[in-house]
């Protein structure tokens, strides 16, 4: 008989692979999605030793009994919660265990002063800089982390389909910002998954603006960014508006973005480059003479983040697995004149890319003055 496994320990068999094919001992992961990946523990401070043969989680007092509840009793781990000092405690754990030993960290995820003072405390140990070893597992989500993601997702959309009806000019930006996130909250989700970005007007020339304090008007482009996170799994939107009746411009511009992200969303499958799904975009853009305004990359992963691995950039060559779910978000933006982008969230599969959420996106869809 298969006993069954928790998520985590599978997880953690993987982990242990992957550290044998580094010719590794160990690894001391300090980056929280990683943990919450490979633990199940949410906290805000934690660390985990991981040995070919044994896990040790250190965390503080704050967090003491919700560890133990979190962390699923397969795993077999100990736990360690040092009243203060736990820098200290986990460098004399690390001395105990693995002196002379290859323990790999997460040289991307500790500040050069924790990371000084740790070694200098734990300097037997003969440690090894690692980067985006638990993140590449990380990036092939299992059926539980896409539903998770679908359902952050979903509530998105239906929230937004909540507050498209209240737009309405002289209305702030920020103000249909906090309506947005109220109603994913109220729909479902823990939080929105980012700072949710509402733009209009010239400011949607800004790919990454802060919403602001700008009143709508009648005209306006409006871009609205936004996800839900959903039992810790973010989902990432945009779509763009505009207010009143779209003039010829903007029907235009939309409809070069929707080509290139149908070129991108096609191009999304198993087995190809990620700068191939790039490309596809940029491809489209460069054929109007548009490629210099579309000035960030064609989309990234996601999952316990936001920004995950695979990145969808130029000539990226990491080849795409089933199991990854990414966003395609071609835009393109005229400084002075405004932007347009449109963002979906697919699940790559070994054929067409699947999309997790249904969305209007055919075209510039007008909102009632
Ligand atoms: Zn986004
Ligand atoms: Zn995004």
């Amino acid at each position: 008989m298969i006993s069954p496994r928790s998520a985590a320990a599978r997880r953690l068999a993987m982990v242990r692979e992957a550290i044998a094919d580094r010719q590794l001992d160990g690894l001391l992961v300090s980056h929280l999605p990683n943990l919450r990946y490979l633990t199940g523990f949410t906290g805000s401070n934690g660390w985990l030793l991981l040995g070919i043969d044994r896990v040790v989680i250190f965390t503080d007092g704050r967090y003491e009994q919700q560890v133990t509840e979190q962390v699923p009793a397969d795993l077999g781990a100990q736990f360690v919660v040092p009243r203060e000092r736990l820098l200290s405690e986990l460098a004399d754990r690390a001395l105990q265990e693995f002196t002379g030993a290859k323990i790999g960290f997460e040289s991307q995820h500790i500040s050069h002063s924790t990371w000084a003072k740790f070694h200098d405390e734990a300097d037997a140990v003969d440690w090894q800089p690692v980067t985006g070893l638990v993140e590449s597992l990380r990036a092939v989500k299992d059926d539980a982390e896409v539903a998770a993601i679908q359902q952050a997702a979903q509530i998105a959309v239906r929230a937004l389909g909540e507050v498209l009806p209240i737009v309405e000019p002289g209305m702030r930006d920020a103000e249909l910002a906090a309506e947005l996130d109220h109603r994913m909250v109220l729909a479902g989700a823990e939080r929105p998954a980012f700072d949710t970005i509402v733009v209009s007007g010239p400011r949607t020339a800004l790919p990454h603006a802060s919403t602001g304090s700008r009143g709508l008007a009648s005209g306006d482009l409006l871009l609205i960014d936004f996800g839900a996170c959903w039992n810790g799994y973010s989902s990432d939107l945009t779509r763009t508006f505009v207010l009143g009746d779209p003039d010829d411009r903007q029907r235009e511009v939309y409809a070069a973005v929707l080509e290139a992200q149908d070129a991108a969303c096609r191009a999304l499958r198993a087995g190809v480059e990620a700068g191939a799904v790039d490309a596809a975009a940029r491809g489209r853009f460069e054929k109007r003479g548009m490629a210099d305004n579309f000035v960030h990359s064609t989309g990234h992963g996601l999952g316990l983040e936001v920004h995950e691995g695979p990145g969808l950039r130029r000539e990226a060559e990491d080849r795409l697995e089933a199991g990854m779910v990414v966003t395609v978000e071609p835009g393109l933006y005229f400084p002075g004149w405004g932007g347009i982008r449109i963002e979906d969230d697919l699940l790559v599969t070994e054929g067409e890319a699947r999309r997790l959420v249904d969305l209007e996106r055919d075209r510039l869809q007008a909102l009632p003055l």
